[in-house]
């Protein structure tokens, strides 16, 4: 059968997902994996889907933004998340693997497929001309980035992630925190949390004797360009007044002072982070802090004594491209059709997220070259909210997200209920499954018809 060959690079997560939807499907498929002849400094195995770090692929539960997605993938057809489940350790409600017995069972399931081929090869460079999903990851071999840059753009290739945590709106406490921008310079775009000398001064103390999360020898050398806030701390106590920090000419105007350039010893500045804005980020506070240390920190800042953090800031290496510019939502490339990328190369974090997208790059390869139309999930699902945040390009700098219920598209309901948690995640999961469970539908139908 014509256009029936797929070659997918990286047998990672994003890969082998792929890969398996794929060669169900009767395709050819060319999975190219460089270990173990060439290592990327995390992995330590040749199994396809080596977990680098935690064995814990989030939780399980439908009502959490991880434990949706992963639903979501288990519905239209992840073989990686059904081979997580056999392989799982008790973990509470989270699903968390035995991570040999599960990269095994991988490399078995692929091993079961006469059409997938195994090449053990660094691939360097794209061929337009073939369909290809490329699932390198955040460690993707240099010569191939190079390759990819040249292709899609030098500007549009990061190598590394420092990210400032990011908190939900409706957990800040606004009879502390204030809207403006310095100087009143154009809209009050920026929520802004002041502190005192002596809060400052408590702050301080919690950010230079927190614990760091330890980086590895390969992420070292990115270290010295970013600057994390720890670091800066550590340079003087009044740095970050004098950097991220710095009060002047930002003027809470509830407050009856005389404005002259300052009003408070620090103010720490929060900035819109997704479309429909109700995620902030706090500006400049990229760090490597250990995530308990972060949450006492940030908490520790007035207006943020009860703030819901969706993402911590996190300093390691990270291959991710400028997906609004290079991806369609199907995670086809805008410039090549028969290039898809998926996994944390898109921009998504984490292992269900690389999982997920990967199964989503499969089904779209599949639609595109059976001339189907491709599947454009909607942001109220889990996935289609992490597509949508990936390819959105309104962003001012695009930076990599894991599943949260801050990119989902809002549910309508009474506000009073919606402040029932638990409640209000029960209507957005039920919402997303049965919108996922229509899209399994059409793809069933369609491949009955086939047959
Ligand atoms: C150090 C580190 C720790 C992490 N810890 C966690 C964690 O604890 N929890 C979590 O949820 N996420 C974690 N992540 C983030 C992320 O979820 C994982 O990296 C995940 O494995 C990404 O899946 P992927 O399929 O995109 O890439 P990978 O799983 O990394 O797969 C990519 C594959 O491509 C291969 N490859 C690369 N370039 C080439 C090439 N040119 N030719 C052929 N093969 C190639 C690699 O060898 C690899 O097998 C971590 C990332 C890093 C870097």
């Amino acid at each position: 059968m014509e256009n029936k060959k797929v070659k997918v690079i990286g047998s990672g997560l994003a890969g082998s997902e792929a890969a398996l939807y794929l060669a169900k499907k009767g395709y050819e498929i060319e999975l190219y994996e460089m270990r173990p002849k060439k290592q990327t400094g995390a992995h330590t195995t040749a199994f396809p889907a080596e977990l680098v770090c935690s064995n814990s692929l989030g939780s399980n539960d439908p009502l959490l933004a991880s434990g949706l997605l992963k639903q979501e993938a288990l519905i239209l057809g992840s073989s990686l998340f059904e081979i997580a489940l056999k392989n799982s350790v008790p973990a509470g409600n989270s699903l968390s693997v035995d991570r040999f017995g599960f990269s095994k069972d991988i490399e078995k399931k692929i091993q079961s497929y006469s059409n997938i081929k195994v090449i053990r090869e660094v691939y360097e460079k794209i061929n337009p001309n073939t369909p290809t999903i490329i699932a390198t990851g955040p460690l993707s071999e240099k010569r191939l980035c190079e390759n990819i840059k040249q292709e899609f753009g030098f500007d549009d290739f990061h190598f590394f992630d420092a990210i400032a945590p990011i908190v939900q709106k409706d957990s800040i406490d606004f009879s502390k925190a204030f809207w403006a921008s310095r100087w009143d310079k154009g809209e009050a775009d920026f929520i802004n949390c002041p502190l005192n000398k002596e809060e400052y001064e408590n702050f301080y103390n919690i950010l230079t004797t927190a614990k760091r999360a330890p980086l590895k020898d390969f992420e070292a050398q990115y270290f010295e360009g970013c600057m994390p806030i720890e670091v800066m701390a550590s340079r003087g106590i009044d740095t970050l007044r004098f950097g991220p920090m710095k009060p002047v000419g930002l003027f809470d105007k509830r407050i009856k002072t005389e404005f002259k350039k300052n009003q408070f010893w620090a103010v720490v500045q929060l900035r819109q982070d997704n479309k429909i804005a109700d995620l902030y980020n706090l500006v400049g506070f990229q760090t490597n802090l250990k995530w308990g240390e972060q949450k006492k920190l940030i908490q520790s800042i007035p207006g943020l004594q009860n703030a819901q953090i969706v993402r911590y800031g996190q300093m390691h290496a990270n291959t991710f491209i400028n997906s609004p510019k290079i991806l369609n939502c199907y995670l086809q490339t805008k410039k090549y059709k028969n290039i898809f990328i998926a996994g944390q190369l898109t921009g998504v974090e984490g292992y269900s997220e690389s999982i997920s997208t990967g199964l989503l790059a499969a089904i779209n390869m599949d639609r595109y070259l059976s001339s189907k139309e491709m599947i454009k999930l909607d942001n109220t699902t889990m996935l289609g909210a992490l597509v949508e945040y990936i390819t959105f390009i309104g962003h001012k700098k695009f930076q990599p997200i894991n599943s949260n219920w801050g990119i989902v598209k809002a549910i309508e309901e009474d506000k009073k209920k919606l402040k029932d948690k638990k409640y209000k995640n029960e209507l957005l999961s039920k919402r997303a499954l049965k919108e996922i469970e229509k899209i399994k539908k059409i793809l069933e139908e369609e491949t009955q018809c086939a047959f």
